[in-house]
């Protein structure tokens, strides 16, 4: 495909955003705490924030062009083709930007109905799906692509191994913008390419039984047609494997799920015949890395309880609370909002809607850590631990 895109915003746009972005997403508070080792004591409450939470490098880059897009256009309709990042009161920004969102259907006639020649299509982090860009080109809409590196990086990665007629073997969530991109770059690339995406340990070990006894009765049960390429014959797609991940995936279990499959393979084929069936990269980003590294550095520092704050659809933050649940008491929040009172707090478990629950912040003294997801924006992790400091009847300590 033809890439043909808008252009960077110049220096001057970006210099103005800036101001802009500034005064919406950040805050004095977190800005204090990262320059005064992370950790703040009020009473006999100590927060201490992870070295590495919040925007990340390819979200700062996303919301830099969402801005520049409606200064640049400021009387074309920008349409979004999905959220932006996952983070509510960031989209509502952008929607109080008049940015609208493209209706998310599978319906094209309903999903572009109101589009018009002159309108300007804003493309997420996360990408887009390969047959909906060609058709935004081909239309000749003016597009502003804020795709992250990082996830380029996996779609080189599927496509180099289409062409090499190696099936893409995603560690993702199907469902998941990020992932639905990808994939769609195997079947672009290649008319033979195939995908399988496999969400988790469990599944790669399911898998990996197949691939060694070679029996694939159970095949279609375990992986159903959504987590599949067209016309997969597992007998056939999976005699060759390159494994990638979606970016924000947990990283020791992405590393695992690779290993279980290079052994299933070398076991079937016998080992010196692994690398002609099997090649893998790991894709996860490394914001994802450095955001999972510093929870557990946190984790190890001794803190009594987490909260993690971002999206409920957020990937990364949701693997930032299995990596705290494990260890202590830990809470996925949106917002300041969760935090009903010291004993009530809506928060939402792994893999389950979000539910109020109690409790979760004792009396006596407390080591309380925080952490965001790579979509979490300042201002609300500043806003979060005042509302802790709120509820735990201690005032906030000066910030001169
Ligand atoms: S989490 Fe990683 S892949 Fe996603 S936008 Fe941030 S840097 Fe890019």
């Amino acid at each position: 495909m033809t890439r043909s895109f808008s252009k960077a915003p110049s220096k001057e746009i970006r210099a103005q955003v800036g101001v802009q972005i500034e005064s919406d997403f950040s805050s004095r508070l977190v800005g204090y705490l990262r320059e005064n080792g992370y950790k703040i004591q009020a009473g006999d409450t100590t927060i201490k924030l992870a070295a590495e939470f919040g925007f990340c490098y390819g979200v700062d880059r996303a919301i830099e062009y969402a801005f520049a897009a409606r200064h640049r256009f400021p009387n074309r309709r920008i349409w979004l083709t999905g959220e932006i990042i996952h983070n509510p009161g960031v989209n509502e920004r952008l929607r109080e930007m008049k940015i609208d969102f493209l209706p998310n259907t599978d319906d094209k006639n309903v999903r572009y109905a109101d589009l018009a020649k002159d309108d300007v299509i804003l493309i997420p982090a996360f990408g887009a799906d390969s047959e909906e860009m060609t058709f935004f080109l081909n239309e000749g809409y003016e597009i502003v692509d804020t795709t992250c590196g990082s996830v380029l990086n996996v779609w080189k990665r599927v496509r180099k191994y289409a062409n090499e007629g190696f099936t893409a073997l995603v560690h993702g969530k199907y469902d998941h913008e990020e992932t639905i991109a990808t994939v769609s770059q195997v079947c672009a690339e290649s008319p033979d390419g195939h995908y399988l995406v496999v969400l988790d340990l469990d599944e790669a070990r399911d898998l990996a039984a197949m691939i060694v006894s070679g029996d694939w009765s159970d095949f279609d049960r375990k992986f159903p047609a959504h987590a599949r390429s067209k016309d997969f014959d597992p007998a056939r797609d999976l005699m060759r494997i390159g494994v990638a991940n979606q970016t924000t995936m947990l990283e020791s279990e992405s590393r695992e799920i690779g290993e279980i499959v290079r052994a299933a393979i070398a076991e079937r084929y016998g080992a010196g015949e692994t690398e002609s069936h099997f090649l893998s990269f790991d894709t996860i980003c490394s914001a994802t890395e450095d955001r999972q590294r510093a929870v557990k550095e946190l984790l190890s520092d001794g803190v009594d309880r987490m909260i993690v704050i971002g999206g409920y659809n957020s990937s990364n933050t949701g693997h930032l609370l299995e990596l705290s649940s494990a260890v202590i008491p830990a809470y996925h929040i949106v917002d300041a909002g969760c935090l009903i009172t010291a004993d009530r707090i809506i928060a939402k478990p792994n893999g389950r809607e979000p539910v109020e629950m109690t409790d979760w912040l004792p009396e006596g003294p407390q080591v309380i850590g925080v952490t965001g997801g790579a979509s979490t924006p300042d201002s609300i992790v500043g806003l979060v631990i005042e509302r802790i400091l709120q509820l735990r009847g201690v005032p906030l300590p000066s910030l001169d």
